[in-house]
């Protein structure tokens, strides 16, 4: 049946409800109480996907081909222009800091192989950076310790 509901955002709109009548009250109140008229639902995801994100206009297949993991902005694909409003997550304004870095990835090690951190070797922690993507040669403020431990006795891990 369908129904002119008001929603908490105080917006009225016609819906489709189903089910007996007892649930169909149930939803109404439910909508009135705290549902969003379809308009301030697509407002609401659109402000919670776009946090931490820039908003990037930007061609459909360049979306689908670079950034299919990215949340779009409802509502705006421009059928003439075939383009399309991608949140792009913000990069990392501060470079993360090198002891840090190994920290998680020590604990990344520990969680999925396993070990205590004491059984953790060099060689983990080496290839748990590379697998994230770190160029460790790269990494700033890398304490003397830890960056000899990793690369100076590369030659003589096991
Ligand atoms: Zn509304």
């Amino acid at each position: 049946m369908k129904y002119s509901v008001e929603f908490s955002c105080g917006h009225t709109e016609e819906v489709q409800i189903y089910g007996k009548a007892e649930e169909r009250e149930r939803k109404i109140r439910y909508f009135g109480k705290s549902g969003l008229c379809h308009e301030c639902y697509k407002k609401k995801m659109n402000e919670e996907n776009a946090e931490n994100c820039e908003e990037v206009v930007m061609s459909y297949r360049e979306y689908k081909e670079n950034y299919a993991g990215c949340k779009t902005k409802a509502g705006s694909y421009d059928k003439t222009e075939k383009t399309i409003v991608v949140y792009v997550p913000k990069k990392e304004e501060k470079e993360e800091d090198a002891k840090e870095i190994c920290q998680k990835a020590l604990e990344a090690i520990v969680k999925s192989k396993n070990k205590t951190a004491e059984e953790v070797t060099p060689a983990d922690v080496y290839d748990e950076l590379v697998e994230k993507g770190y160029d460790i040669r790269r990494l700033k403020d890398m304490p003397d310790n830890i960056r000899n431990d990793i690369i100076e006795r590369k030659e003589h891990w096991s």
